[in-house]
């Protein structure tokens, strides 16, 4: 079986079914493959943050691209909603990193200097609360915390149902969706592209890789060498609580039903997503020392997942020079970054002069510099 289309996505976890809708939304016609449950999904395990304090330290494009992306969520989860019907549930009403000792204090209000004395990261807005202020947002925080960084820009949506609406929403506008489908080779075929899977084999004019970790061996068969690896991450769920977090944070949120979800740890286990005790109980006395009245709270669920990390943070993006009309995408913040996937990035797919758009992000930035 052989079918045709404008584009193929390879991958259709939120890198590459945001880009399969942002690319459906301006009339390409597109098929999405993906492997199905048994490959490794970022997408179904994270946290579900649109996060912005942070972003960017060390490369001000990043900054800039988060925050774009922040401001297009609106319309975004908007226009979701009107093709598919699903409510994302964005909410973007700041967030909090709270301090636990003097260090970390001092540490993030580092960050905020360093980062605002950034040529290029522009208006940034985040700033430091005393332990006072936070006291008033927070009543039951512990003794230990010292204050939090505060941005207005911080906001969460449900990953799932983010997920689920790009997915509704590409095959609303006419995309096509493949389960089961693991790419298996990529090559030229004539003018485009032909992407063989167990489920047929899938032709289009361009092909998008947007697979996750498997973009470090998927885009080396269009001449792309992308150093992305994997990073462990844990979230725990507790039963239902009386209010505890009134606010978003960084590590924790407590949902309308009740239930606290919390965790940001950050772990090379290599490609393993079992579930580490010992890392639980690190995050567990964390959250603790911030909330003590949490020590008695039972856990219902936890599981981990793989980030899909580059060496620097940043998100890779590329256009093949060896095989034009195939790109590669990888990012670490999927769920933030997936309005501007969809919005900004896709058109630029369809439009031509990707690399110039996204010089920034070109994986020629880990290249050995060159000996002297
Ligand atoms: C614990 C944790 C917490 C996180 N929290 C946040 C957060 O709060 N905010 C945020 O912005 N980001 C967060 N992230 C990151 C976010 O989840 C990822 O950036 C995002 O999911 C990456 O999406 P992806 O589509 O690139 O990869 P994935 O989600 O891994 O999806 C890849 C897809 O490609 C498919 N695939 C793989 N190989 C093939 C193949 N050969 N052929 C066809 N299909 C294939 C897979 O089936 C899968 O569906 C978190 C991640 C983790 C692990």
């Amino acid at each position: 079986m052989t079918e045709a289309s404008d584009v193929i996505v390879v991958g259709g976890g939120l890198v590459g079914a945001a880009v399969a809708y942002g690319l459906a939304r301006e009339g390409a016609s597109v098929i999405m493959l993906d492997e199905g449950d048994v490959a490794l999904r970022a997408s179904r395990g994270n946290f579900g943050l649109v996060w912005v304090q942070g972003k960017g330290d060390g490369m001000h494009e990043y900054a800039s691209w988060t925050r774009r992306s922040k401001e297009l969520y609106r319309g975004f989860a908007e226009d979701i909603s009107g093709c598919d019907g699903t409510d994302v549930e964005l909410r973007q009403e700041g967030g909090l990193e709270l301090c636990l000792g003097e260090d970390e204090f001092r540490a993030n209000a580092e960050e905020i200097r360093r980062m605002q004395g950034q040529p290029g990261v522009g208006e940034n807005d985040r700033v430091m609360l005393g332990r006072e202020e936070v006291l008033k947002m927070m009543p039951l925080v512990g003794p230990e915390v010292t204050g939090a960084s505060y941005s207005p820009h911080d906001g969460h949506v449900n990953p799932l149902y983010l997920l689920r609406g790009l997915h509704g929403g590409a095959q609303a506008l006419g995309a096509r969706y493949v389960s089961g489908a693991q790419a298996r080779k990529i090559e030229k075929d004539g003018e485009g592209f032909s992407v063989s899977t167990r489920a047929g084999t899938f032709r289009g004019g361009k092909v998008v890789i947007a697979a996750g970790l498997a973009n470090k061996w998927l885009a080396e068969m269009v001449g792309l060498a992308i150093p992305v690896s994997p990073n462990r991450g844990h979230i725990l769920i507790t039963e239902r609580m009386q209010p505890v977090i009134p606010m978003l944070l960084v590590n924790a949120r407590q949902t309308a039903d009740g239930t606290i979800n919390f965790g940001n740890s950050k772990e090379d286990a290599g490609y393993s997503t079992r579930i580490n005790p010992a890392k639980l109980g690190e995050i567990a006395r964390s959250i603790i020392r911030c909330f003590p009245i949490l020590k008695d709270a039972r856990i219902v669920r936890t599981w981990s997942a793989l980030r899909v990390m580059s060496p620097d943070g940043f998100p890779i993006y590329r256009e093949s020079e060896h095989m034009p009309g195939a790109f590669s995408l990888s990012c670490h913040s999927g769920v933030t970054l997936a309005a501007a996937h969809a919005l900004e990035l896709a058109p630029v797919i369809l439009r031509g002069g990707f690399n110039t758009r996204f010089a920034a992000f070109s994986p020629g930035r880990f290249d050995a510099a060159p000996a002297a």
